[in-house]
């Protein structure tokens, strides 16, 4: 009989097929396996002599065919597939083994497929992978879940096929359940937050100056060689670059300005208010897709709603472009501090434990949000495992203190000549709101006692008062 294969894929279109490929390549004998069999002898028509594939055309010789304990990673369209390929999986497993969801799984269904697997003594092992399809193939951020003695055998796989940076593994065990999915998709809302605020900045400089995209483009590559180095920033440039073949004009002006979104965003906003945490940046990023999608509501006020804008006319273009740059800084590192406090509130919440610096570490590669700003907050994090505040941290204060004056210029012309910036804005207004001495909170909680005697803490001492606000009328 045949060798028994080291790891499974089950679920081979463009990620499963890579992860599986890239498991091949680094030696493992890989069991591959699709509900179409069709996928599955195209993978080993195309790329059978990179490696090992034990290929099967039913799921009961594909798990006939994994060495004990068995490996299977699912990489299924999420929600209902991946349910429905757990319960075909289910009457073939046995005892111990480990089933790995590496889709990108809603954390709440990781961990309801945690807890029954759990019951049947199965390891779930929800796993986050960015890195989209060439991420899977040459080396994702891996972000997986579940219980730490499944890491022991999963863990160094993973490692292996996972991108490195300075030779360490863009893959840490996160904690037990939910959390490898969860942190995922916080990493995808930061995503959201970072695409939105380079938009931003991208808007104003060409409406601000008036330079083209492709001189924009120019304008990004430079910024891609300082503290902004990034993924993102280097494909933006790429993008504004991109001349459309069909009009000879530059690709971001013939494409249709609404962005589209898969849902990621949406479930990074809704935990933050289930969490009650403050995420600005990436609800105002994923709020600033839906509102490019509302056409009936522009189509409706653009026809009547004056902008009662100045002109634009910016006299030295190089230090506005400047403001922009520090601005944009500035506002990503709000992001992100916002994006690290959901992280730990959801740790507290559910008692995952997970260490951030470890989090900024496995996105310095493989990821979307790879950065050579990951680095800082990785340090920041070292330097104080429990830093209250992500911006508090001695590096981040430095920095944008170095860029407030420029980021306050930049909203206020955002603001004066009538151009959008809801990331940039809402920053610069968490900003202000969390370092504020004091808040127009006290006159709410006044409001609150009024209408609804819902009490008031007082500042001169403990316990909770009412006023009996009739008496005043
Ligand atoms: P996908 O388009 O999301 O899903 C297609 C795969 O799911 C096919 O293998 C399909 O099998 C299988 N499938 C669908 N319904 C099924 C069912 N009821 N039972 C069994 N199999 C079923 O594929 P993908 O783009 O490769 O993504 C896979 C997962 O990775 C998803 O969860 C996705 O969200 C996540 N992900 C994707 C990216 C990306 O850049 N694409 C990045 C990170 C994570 P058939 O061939 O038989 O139809």
């Amino acid at each position: 009989m045949a060798e028994l294969a080291q790891i499974g894929v089950t679920g081979l279109a463009v990620m499963g097929r890579n992860l599986a490929r890239n498991f091949a390549r680094h030696g493992y004998r890989v069991a591959v396996h699709n509900r179409s069999y069709a996928k599955t002898t195209s993978l080993i028509d195309d790329h059978g002599d990179e490696g090992t594939f034990v290929p099967s055309e039913s799921m009961r010789d594909f798990v006939a065919s994994l060495e004990k304990p068995r490996r299977v990673v699912i990489m299924v369209k999420a929600g209902a597939a991946t349910d429905a390929v757990i319960d075909e999986l289910l009457g073939l497993l046995d005892e111990g083994d480990i089933v790995i969801d590496a889709g990108n799984a809603h954390f709440p269904d990781t961990r309801r497929r945690e807890a029954a697997l759990k019951e049947r003594g199965l390891h779930f092992v929800g796993t986050g992978v960015s890195g989209g399809e060439e991420g899977a193939l040459n080396g994702p951020s891996i972000m997986p879940g579940g219980s730490p003695e499944s890491y022991q055998t999963l863990g160094p796989m993973l490692e292996e096929i996972s991108a490195k940076v300075n030779g360490e593994p863009c893959c840490t065990h996160v904690g037990p359940d939910g959390a490898g999915h969860f942190v995922k998709m916080v990493h995808n809302g930061i995503e959201y937050a970072d695409m939105q605020l380079i938009a931003e900045a991208y808007d104003l400089i060409r409406q601000g100056t008036g330079k083209s995209a492709a001189e924009i483009a120019d304008i990004f590559r430079t910024w891609n060689s300082g503290d902004l180095e990034s993924f993102l920033i280097e494909i933006t440039a790429d993008v504004l670059g991109h001349v459309d073949a069909k009009t000879g004009s530059a690709f971001v002006d013939i494409v249709l300005d609404q962005a589209e979104q898969k849902g990621t965003g949406r479930w990074t906003v809704q935990n933050a208010l289930d969490l009650g945490v403050p995420i600005t940046g990436i609800a105002e990023a994923t709020f600033a897709r839906a509102l490019s999608g509302s056409v009936p509501q522009r189509e409706a006020a653009r026809k009547v709603l004056p902008a009662d804008a100045e002109a634009w006319q910016v006299d030295d273009p190089d230090a506005f472009i400047e403001d922009v740059r520090l601005a944009l800084y500035a506002s990503k590192v709000v992001a992100y501090s916002q994006g690290f406090d959901q992280i730990a509130a959801a740790s507290e919440e559910f008692d995952w434990n997970i260490d951030r610096g470890a989090m900024a570490k496995i996105w310095r590669g493989g990821c979307i949000i790879r950065a050579r700003f990951l680095d800082r907050i990785t340090e920041a994090y070292q330097r104080d495992p429990e830093l209250p505040l992500l911006l508090a941290d001695e590096y981040f204060t430095g920095a944008i203190g170095n860029s407030l004056a420029a980021w306050r210029r930049v909203v206020m012309a955002a603001a004066r000549h009538g151009v959008p910036t809801p990331a940039f804005s809402s920053s610069l207004a968490y900003y202000d709101g969390v370092r504020a001495e004091r808040l127009p909170a006290a006159l709410i909680q006044g409001q609150r006692d009024f209408f609804g005697a819902h009490t008031y803490r007082r500042v001169d001492g403990d316990g909770t008062f009412h006023t009996e606000w009739s008496a005043d009328r």
